[in-house]
């Protein structure tokens, strides 16, 4: 991937981070089924029915912004800058023997550690230096993984919201494929299990919207994957050929949702929460959000992360998809004076959803 050429990348770079990309892709999708909503010929849409769509003049108009103000600002909150973030170091030896407690750790960006009942779950994992094709360019981390991939205890399912670079990191689910003890299960969106194929990963499953799948490692235990409004693409050519959405598990004594990447669609997270809720924790994305003329589609803000807190019917949220990279306008801090804001406007308790350190967990039960 190195031998990239850079006017290649340059325009990867242009089409991928932005959401634009180019029409007409010829591409035939493998698992169209007239009768779902979210099906075409050629791939898939939101359950609205529509993609999310940006001309090619909202991105350009977009970047002469970013140019012309000197977007993203450094985070505002800390005097020292990135170094301001505190990267919490996780407990590896509790969590490389832990089989009975229900934990979670935020590595950072959308990558969590999920422990339930001695299962070890892992989404979107990225323990890259950089969310692009080539790891010479493209959006660079500013705070690095709170834990290096060799750390984890052995994973037994990772979950992927969508194709994107900042949640699908070839170099990342190759490592995991090579664990010790043998490959995780891999649970994607259709049309991701193609891609996985191509890597040499077969430990795979795909879902489309409202499957299901026992565990077979957990009595009692559920994976579904749900309605997310959003897009895919990890070339100029083959935008929207594979689906996105989020993750909900169930297990006799813990229910989790992991949003994924996503922006507000009433009607997805009010059926999420009525069908499968509530939940004891929601992963909920608060960061990559400015401006909201541009991202607004795609990408949900602190105020409508609040709104998914309250439709998915979450006892408790962890905000993430913020803190790693720079996607977009607003400093990488922002979220953490953002979500309390959004939270006290809409009279919802701040020990409800929060952001936490990097690399810290919680223990749950
Ligand atoms: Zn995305
Ligand atoms: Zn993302």
């Amino acid at each position: 991937m190195s031998r990239l050429r850079p006017s290649i990348a340059l325009a990867l770079l242009v089409a991928l981070i932005a959401g634009a990309g180019f029409a007409g892709c010829s591409s035939t999708n493998p698992y169209y089924a007239p009768e779902k909503i979210h099906h075409r010929p050629d791939g898939f849409v939101n359950s609205d029915g529509q993609q999310v769509s940006k001309p090619f003049s909202m991105l350009l108009r977009w970047w002469r912004e970013r140019w012309s103000q000197g977007l993203p600002a450094a985070p505002a909150q800390f005097v020292q800058g990135y170094g301001g973030f505190e990267v919490r170091t996780p407990d590896v030896e509790m969590l490389r023997d832990n089989r009975t407690r229900t934990t979670v750790t935020w590595v950072g960006h959308a990558t969590l550690l999920v422990q339930v009942d001695g299962l070890n779950i892992l989404t979107d994992p990225h323990f890259s230096e950089r969310a692009f094709p080539v790891q010479w360019m493209g959006p660079r981390r500013r705070v690095p993984p709170a834990m290096p991939l060799g750390a984890l205890p052995r994973i037994d399912l990772v979950v992927i919201s969508h194709n994107h670079y900042d949640h699908l990191d070839r170099d990342t689910v190759l490592a995991l494929n090579r664990q010790p003890g043998g490959p995780p299960l891999f649970a994607v969106p259709l049309g991701v299990d193609l891609w996985m194929r191509d890597q040499g990963i077969s430990n795979v499953r795909r879902f489309d919207w409202w499957d299901m799948f026992r565990l077979p490692q957990l009595p009692g235990a559920e994976l579904h994957f749900v309605p997310a409004k959003h897009w895919s693409s990890r070339t100029p050519f083959d935008r929207n050929t594979t689906l996105w959405g989020g993750w909900v598990l169930r297990t006799p004594g813990f229910s989790f949702y992991f949003a994924g990447d996503t922006g507000w669609s009433p009607a997805d997270f009010e059926a999420i929460g009525a069908r499968l809720g509530p939940f004891d924790l929601a992963a909920i994305p608060v960061g990559a959000y400015e401006p909201r003329w541009f991202m607004g589609e795609q990408h949900v803000d602190p105020t409508e992360a609040v709104l998914i807190h309250r439709a998915v019917r979450a006892r408790r949220s962890v905000g993430i998809h913020w803190g790693a990279f720079e996607l977009t306008d607003e400093p990488l801090d922002a979220p953490i004076g953002a979500l309390p804001a959004a939270l006290d406007a809409a009279c919802v308790p701040r020990e409800q959803f929060e952001v936490w350190k990097h690399g810290e967990t919680r223990v749950l039960r």
